[in-house]
């Protein structure tokens, strides 16, 4: 192997991003030297937050170069090894570059067991989605039996297991979506309770306190922007207000302003914390196998948007502004 397929970013996205933000290059391979593996990749994470990190701005991560290539959450199979923690035939999870083949020297990676679960799970429900959900909900939400939990992005990755640990805690969850499918969905396979659906729906405030008429405890909120506002106009005495993701705002140019929170958080003594899943790093393995024993209990279940290639990383990643995805959108790479 002496190259490999590249993706790139080629400018930096103005607005919604489209293919041309994105170049697909070959790359020389080196030889590997001690200690290094040679990686192939298996199945690439598209997340909201690289759009994010296309933008030359100073964030909790560092952004993207142009010319270089983009990385997000990985799987990917060890096909050569002059490491010794490493064997041919591992998979690994990590950050890993969006290239088909990468040399690595195997620090920061995860062994990923493909009898425990099936690969791709690693990227979602067991992976960095799944334990968003896990601790945003719990360490921040703290929610308690009986209490009503309203979930936006409520058909995604993080919004589909944040519903389902919402129902196992003894809640009512409410979800919120863009299509009349995925409402089913919630309601059929999330175990949501409600859902709306904000696309065909004219007042979101009017909608949520029909489906919530005593008030919301806990919004846990994937989206920001209008839905915020609706959901904040619904907020309980002492409710709490997980802000997980914005991504009704990262594609655009000038940032909206909304109605003022100050007021609503004093008078309704209301928690909003947002957080970045890294500050619980410390605690990923309890996060991870208290969702792994939900799993085999059957008290979870998980759905995965499988994309075929490599070559439609950059359209499955655009895909998720316009709501492509049912669950977590992953490519499969080979
Ligand atoms: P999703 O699987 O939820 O995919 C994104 C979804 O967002 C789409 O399917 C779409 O669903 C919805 N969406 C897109 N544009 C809009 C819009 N303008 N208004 C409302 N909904 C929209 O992604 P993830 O589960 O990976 O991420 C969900 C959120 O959580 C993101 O904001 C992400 O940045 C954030 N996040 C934060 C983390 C943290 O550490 N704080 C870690 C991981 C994710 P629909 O059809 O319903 O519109």
């Amino acid at each position: 192997m002496n190259s490999t397929k590249t993706i790139l970013l080629n400018n930096r996205p103005s607005g919604t991003p489209t293919t041309s933000d994105f170049k697909i290059s070959n790359l020389e391979l080196s030889d590997l030297k001690d200690g290094e593996i040679l990686l192939q990749a298996k199945y690439i994470s598209v997340d909201p937050y690289l759009r994010g990190r296309m933008t030359d701005q100073k964030s909790y991560i560092e952004p993207f170069e142009l010319n270089k290539p983009i990385s997000s959450g990985m799987v990917a199979e060890v096909i050569e090894s002059n490491n010794d923690q490493y064997t041919k035939g591992d998979f690994v999870s990590g950050m890993l570059n969006w290239s088909e083949y990468q040399i690595h020297n195997g620090a920061e990676l995860n062994k990923v067991d493909p009898n425990q679960a099936p690969l791709s799970a690693y990227l979602g429900v067991l992976g960095m989605t799944g334990l968003t959900a896990y601790f945003g909900l719990l360490d921040i939400g703290k929610p308690k039996e009986g209490e009503t939990i309203l979930v936006s992005g409520a058909a995604g990755a993080v919004g589909s297991i944040v519903g389902q640990i919402g129902k196992i805690k003894g809640c009512t969850v409410i979800g919120i979506a863009g299509s009349d499918e995925k409402i089913e969905l919630l309601t059929n396979e999330f175990g949501y309770d409600k859902g709306i659906n904000y696309k065909t729906t004219k007042d979101m405030n009017a909608a949520i306190k029909e489906a919530a008429p005593n008030g919301i405890d806990v919004y846990f909120d994937n989206v920001g922007g209008e839905i915020l506002d609706a959901a904040l106009a619904n907020i309980n005495r002492f409710g709490r207000v997980i802000a997980c993701g914005a991504i009704s705002l990262y594609n655009k140019t000038e940032q909206p302003t909304g109605p003022r929170v100050e007021i609503t958080l004093i008078k309704k003594s209301v928690l909003m914390q947002g957080f970045t899943i890294g500050n619980y790093a410390q605690k990923f393995g309890e996060g991870i196998s208290e969702l792994a024993k939900w799993l085999t209990q059957g008290k979870l279940t998980h759905k995965e948007t499988i994309v075929e290639g490599f070559d439609q990383a950059p359209q499955a990643f655009i895909d998720l502004f316009s709501g492509k995805n049912q669950g977590k959108m992953i490519v499969k790479a080979d």
